[in-house]
């Protein structure tokens, strides 16, 4: 089980991994679109980590909150929003938990995939952070009864995924643009999703 102060570090962590990645990011959305992807998501999670720092007794659905106000409000690209809806969708999963399972877990990645999903009016095969981000929840919830079988089932599925985007032909976001030629290159969302699963596991 997971309290607040994991679910604080999942996210703290993460921002500094944007930091630290922000031009890797940045050099990928560079190839297929218009090369601020590294930049939104560090400054947004600036901001995150600037709200979880100064309110010390949040709950966990308040930090869920707190970080989806701050996505949806500070990026300007698409991931802002796309961002901002994953994590909105975790706090009803999360309300009046002091501590989350791995099948709480597996359901907010559940939700808010789906929720990204409806908000881009996309699918997985797009070349989208959607393609990291929907086996990563399948792997969670055919894993949630496993701790050690989660953690490796779920990061390998997540690579997997993020990899398969660059032989895909992007027909959402701005790499769609370009058509043919998005093919051989990484999509920017889907790596920084992997990210994001990577640190979770590295607080379970
Ligand atoms: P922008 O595209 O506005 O510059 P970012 O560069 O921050 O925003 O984010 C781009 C990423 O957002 C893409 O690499 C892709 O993974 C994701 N994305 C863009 N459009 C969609 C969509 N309609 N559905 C899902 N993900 C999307
Ligand atoms: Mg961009």
């Amino acid at each position: 089980m997971y309290n607040s102060i994991k679910i604080k570090e999942w996210l703290i962590n993460l921002s500094k991994v944007y930091d630290e990645n922000k031009d890797y990011l940045t050099k990928l959305d560079a190839d297929i679109g218009d090369a601020d992807h590294g930049i939104n998501i560090s400054r947004g999670f600036g901001f995150v980590r600037e709200a979880l720092n100064k309110d010390e007794n949040a709950s966990i659905s308040s930090i869920f909150k707190q970080t989806a106000a701050m996505l949806i409000k500070n990026v300007g690209g698409a991931s802002g929003p796309l961002y901002g809806t994953f994590f909105l969708n975790a706090v009803s999963v999360s309300s009046n938990k002091e501590e989350l399972s791995l099948n709480d877990i597996a359901e907010i990645f559940n939700k808010g995939t789906n929720a990204v999903s409806a908000l881009g009016k996309s699918k997985a095969g797009e070349k989208t952070m959607l393609d990291t981000l929907y086996p990563a929840a399948e792997a969670m919830k055919n894993n949630a009864d496993n701790l050690e079988n989660f953690k490796k089932e779920v990061l390998i599925s997540a690579e997997n995924g993020m990899k398969s985007t660059i032989d895909m032909i992007a027909t959402k976001g701005r790499a769609s643009y370009l058509g043919e030629r998005s093919k051989g290159h990484q999509d920017a969302g889907a790596a920084s999703s992997y990210m994001m699963i990577k640190e979770l596991i590295n607080i379970l």
